[in-house]
C-alpha cells in the first residue's frame, strides 16, 4: 500500500470517527433512511469537542489521532462539510 492511499484511508478513518462523535453530540442527524448520510443539526461546537476531549484523555477515541487536535479539527471539518439536509432525501423529494 502506498503512502498516499495510506493516508487517504488514516483521513477517511478520521472522518468517520469524527463524524460519529458528532453524531453523539447532536451535532450531526444522521439520515434515518440513509444510514450513510448526515446533515446539520445544529452548531453547538463546544459540546463535541469538550465530548471530544474528555474521551481523549482517556484513551477512548480509537483511530489515528495523534493529538486532540487533530481529533477537534476533523469533527469541525465534518460539520462544516455537512449538507443542511440528507442529499439522497433531497434528491428523491426533487424527482417526485
Ligand atoms: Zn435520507
Amino acid at each position: 500500500m502506498g503512502m498516499s492511499t495510506e493516508l487517504y484511508l488514516e483521513g477517511l478513518e478520521r472522518q468517520e470517527i469524527a463524524e460519529e462523535l458528532a453524531v453523539e453530540a447532536r451535532i450531526l442527524n444522521r439520515c434515518e433512511w440513509h444510514v450513510g448520510f448526515t446533515y446539520q443539526n445544529g452548531w453547538d461546537l463546544e459540546t463535541v469537542y469538550r465530548m471530544a476531549a474528555w474521551r481523549f484523555k482517556r484513551g477512548q477515541i480509537p483511530g489515528p489521532f495523534r493529538s486532540q487536535r487533530e481529533l477537534t479539527d476533523a469533527i469541525e471539518a465534518v460539520v462544516v462539510d455537512a449538507p443542511m439536509a440528507c442529499p439522497r432525501c433531497e434528491k428523491m423529494r426533487d424527482e417526485d
